[in-house]
């Protein structure tokens, strides 16, 4: 099927946006989460259209919904009793105009093409935000690391790795983690890509800090979200000094979410796994953290064991027939999940609101389904969408790629500071670019602008390509 004939130059800005839309969902059928990713940019997108009428002339829209290179393949392994499995792989290299791919791998029983052309579409405008030359891309498998042993982590990692290994590279693209991939998965893909290329570059972000990882890469979604957040509530005179906080999740993301939210004098009360979530009104101290971290990356546990281990906790089990998340419905003034996309709908975000909650900063990528947002901006509140609350992630894997190509070795001091600038940077571009559009306080539309206006722009440079 080609794409529909859009009337580019006597279309309004509207007419535009919808016929593009309409393509999209009828070009990319069975791919839910790319419709609402792409019809979640272009509803900000009006304001920037009606003045710039040379991106509806040159197709803009168009070319930037279609991934550059889309890479599919097949991950035959051996489980540790022989038997044979056979995943799918990914890789959608879906933006350069401003620098290599980079964007992460996301290993999870759920992961198709839609979702991953999602993610690769967000991390475009995100990747924007960082105000570091890169372009965007995702990938990963549909094989669940849960349950399998370190042999069979690793010779998955290799079978995947030796089909990636030809696509990437470190001027090319530059995978890092995600979902069901940290340090181990990342350590597995490098070894296997150095001994097939013969080279030790920079070409994964994540790395071991032996090896030419960055300090504070781990910690940088986290922190990153909790600094956007600090900067939010600091344009209104307020801090997060003593806030009741519900965080959802309980890797890499949340851990570091909750570490920054004790130093900063909040209290985390809740954490999450797919098994269901624990409610620690108390809150989560530096202690209880610190069993997190063994309960998830040493020992990869279920959440469950944190109730079963501290007095007054409550866990409650996912129930998949419920039509809401019990997470949602505690006492709080802030939210941060950071666990999946769609863990909020509108029943949720109305449960917070009413619960008190006045800011939402999104560690995971688009965690509230599109009626959940509407709710959330109706209501004004503070609310941070992935694209630029999480891009401190992506920003210190950039951090990553510099130090990489330098052969130097940043202080944690050093790329915090960086981290924090950056930060304050996206939030900076963020709010100046809703107030400059007519959309005051409306991070959405001023993170969907600004990311977009970056990238159209440069493609506008680099011609029909
Ligand atoms: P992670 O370390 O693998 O942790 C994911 C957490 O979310 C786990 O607690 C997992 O529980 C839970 N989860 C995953 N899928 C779920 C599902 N379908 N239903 C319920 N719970 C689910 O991954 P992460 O790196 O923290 O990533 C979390 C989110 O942050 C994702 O949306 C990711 O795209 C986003 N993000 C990550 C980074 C990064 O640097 N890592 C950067 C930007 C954005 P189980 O263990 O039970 O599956």
């Amino acid at each position: 099927m080609v794409a529909k004939e859009t009337k580019a130059h006597s279309h309004t800005a509207t007419s535009y946006t919808s016929d593009v839309l309409a393509s999209v969902l009828e070009r990319n059928m069975a791919e839910p989460e790319f419709h609402q990713a792409v019809e979640e940019v272009f509803t900000s997108l009006g304001p920037v259209l009606e003045r710039r009428s040379d991106y509806r002339n040159a197709r803009i829209l168009e070319r930037i919904v279609e991934p550059e290179r889309v890479i599919m393949f097949r991950i035959p392994w051996q489980d540790d009793q022989g038997g044979i499995h056979v995943n799918r792989g990914f890789r959608i290299e879906m933006n350069s105009a401003i620098g290599p791919y980079k964007g992460g791998l996301r290993f999870h029983p759920s992961v198709n093409l839609g979702i991953l052309k999602f993610l690769a579409f967000e991390q475009v405008f995100k990747n924007a935000l960082t105000t570091l030359p890169m372009g965007g891309g995702k990938g990963g498998s549909d094989f669940d690391p849960k349950g399998k042993s370190d042999s069979e982590v690793m010779r998955f990692c290799q079978s995947f790795m030796t089909e990636l290994a030809r696509h990437i590279g470190p001027n090319t693209d530059v995978p890092a983690g995600d979902i069901g991939v940290g340090g181990r998965e990342i350590g597995y893909m490098f070894g296997q890509y150095k001994r097939l290329r013969n080279e030790f570059t920079g070409v994964i972000t994540g790395k071991g800090l032996n090896w030419g990882g960055s300090l504070i890469r781990p910690e940088a979604t986290g922190y990153g979200s909790v600094y956007f957040a600090a900067e939010m509530l600091a344009t209104k005179g307020k801090s997060l000094e003593d806030k009741v906080c519900l965080v959802s999740g309980s890797g890499n993301v949340a851990q570091y979410t909750v570490e920054k939210l004790i130093q900063l004098g909040a209290k985390a009360v809740t954490l999450s796994d797919s098994s269901g979530y624990i409610y620690d009104e108390a809150g989560i101290d530096k202690e209880k953290l610190e069993f997190v971290f063994d309960l998830k990356n040493v020992r990869r546990g279920r959440i469950k064991e944190y109730a079963d281990k501290y007095k007054n906790v409550e866990f409650t089990a996912r129930n998949a027939a419920l039509d809401h998340n019990p997470l949602w419905n505690h006492q709080a003034q802030c939210a941060f999940p950071s666990a999946t996309q769609n863990e909020i709908n509108e029943k949720d975000a109305l449960a917070m609101l009413k619960n008190g909650v006045e800011l939402v900063s999104e560690g995971a990528n688009m965690p509230v389904t599109t009626d959940g947002i509407k709710q959330l901006l109706d209501a004004g509140i503070f609310y941070g969408p992935g694209k630029a609350a999480n891009a401190g992630g992506v920003a210190t894997s950039g951090l990553e790629m510099t130090q990489n190509a330098q052969r130097l070795v940043w202080t944690r001091e050093q790329v915090d500071e960086r981290l924090q600038h950056i930060m304050k940077a996206v939030h900076k571009v963020c709010y100046e670019t809703a107030e400059h559009f007519g959309t005051p306080n409306n991070y959405v539309s001023g993170a969907n602008i600004a990311g977009f206006v970056k990238v159209a722009d440069s493609m506008l440079d680099q011609g029909i390509v």
